[in-house]
């Protein structure tokens, strides 16, 4: 085997071909790696016992070799608009978060988007951001990342069975991904992107790449390296200023990538890829809402395929970090229009239940939901393990 297994590994954490050598290394024939993952990743077993057409004894010794899952549940809070927050302890007792936002689109498909986390905190420091004043604590592997997307997904089959057909539960799978919760997706490379190669492939998940969206505050080097890669993932960079300064500021990774290095490497991204980058743009009262910051915004892009999504910031997270006015926030986007700038103002979801980045993590500390996954379960046991 490429990599020895110890009992603390998780089997999600293992690429197709090591799946299969742990198979083979197990004395059983290639095609239960096939079965295997397909109880994983399309079954969504949670337990062993549930993958019947595996032999006892195969099901006992894995069970022994390895974990099933790397996460645990230990808060999850459901929003008015249905936004599902989960608050999961790892198995080293420390706690990330993600998100289900499920939309009925008319009459369209119905979309199951789950926004994930890729670390423990995060290095980037982000002046605005509940996560960058935690700090940076570890990367998540790849398995830790897969199992956010496998928890939410059960979630999702199971509101399917329970209304199939009732109003406000659209049915089906999870849709869509956006690696924009805790940390830098792009500052976890390789663990990123081996969870992404699992859930894309059909042996996996099978989530088409061109569903999953990567963000990022604008990894430079990273973005070079993204724009190489075979599969069609999305890029959304997070920008929140047009100017140095005032991006020095709110996101300090701009003194290493300035504005002059990032702008030429999206447009870049987007000749070798062919794919439209997307900006993210919190607007913050008094600070980078203004119509000249607009002007300065479209100057910044102009010429540049891209779209921008205008994000009010939310009104539950730094007091120094407000929302604009309503109106405001329209002669904003109406500026940007009025220059050819694609944009969209982006409805903020799950606004009751802490649903920007990191705070609920942080609500949960202040709480007592510490770092310890029995005293989660203990306090806020909505769903006891995986799901
Ligand atoms: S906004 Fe994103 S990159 Fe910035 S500190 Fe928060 S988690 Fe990190």
């Amino acid at each position: 085997m490429t990599k020895s297994l110890m009992k603390s590994d998780c089997i999600t954490d293992l690429t197709s071909t090591q799946i299969r050598e742990l198979v083979l290394a197990l004395g059983e024939p290639n095609y239960r790696a096939t079965q295997l993952q397909r109880w994983i990743y399309q079954g969504l077993a949670v337990t062993w016992d549930e993958m019947t057409n595996l032999p006892k004894q195969f099901r006992q010794r894995l069970a022994q070799e390895t974990n099933l899952h790397g996460i645990t549940t230990a808060h999850e809070v459901i929003g008015r608009d249905g936004t599902v927050k989960a608050l999961f302890a790892l198995a080293d007792g420390k706690t990330i978060e993600s998100a289900l936002m499920s939309y009925s689109a008319g009459a369209g498909k119905p979309r199951h988007t789950v926004c994930l986390s890729t670390q423990v905190g995060c290095a980037m420091g982000c002046a605005f951001c509940a996560t960058g004043q935690q700090g940076f604590e570890r990367n998540l592997t790849p398995g830790e990342i897969v199992d956010q997307v496998l928890y939410f997904a059960r979630l999702v089959q199971e509101r399917c069975r329970e209304a199939p057909s009732g109003p406000g539960l659209p049915a089906g799978r999870i849709t869509n991904l956006v690696f924009m919760g805790m940390g830098e997706p792009l500052a976890n490379y390789d663990a990123l992107w081996q969870a992404i190669e699992m859930l894309n492939s059909p042996q996996g998940f099978g989530l088409g790449a061109r569903n999953m969206v990567i963000s990022t505050v604008g990894l430079v080097p990273q973005i070079e390296r993204l724009s190489r890669e075979r599969l069609q993932v999305g890029l959304a960079v997070s920008l929140h200023a047009a100017e140095n300064a005032l991006r020095n500021e709110l996101v300090p990774i701009n003194r290493k990538y300035p504005l002059e290095q990032l702008i030429p490497c999206c447009r870049e991204y987007l000749e070798r890829t062919g794919r439209r980058p997307s900006f993210e743009y919190i607007l913050f009262e008094g600070i980078n809402d203004s119509v000249h910051h607009a002007q300065l915004l479209a100057r910044l892009l102009v010429g540049l395929n891209c779209h921008v999504n205008l994000i009010p910031a939310n009104r539950s997270g730094d007091a120094s970090f407000r929302p604009p006015p309503r109106g405001t926030v329209l002669a904003f986007q109406g500026e940007l229009k009025r220059r050819h700038i694609a944009c969209t103002l982006r409805q903020r979801r799950g606004l009751d239940i802490d649903a920007g980045c990191g705070q609920l993590r942080s609500h949960s500390m202040m709480q007592g939901h510490t770092e310890t996954p029995s005293q989660n379960a203990r306090r806020a046991p909505v769903r006891e393990g995986p799901r």
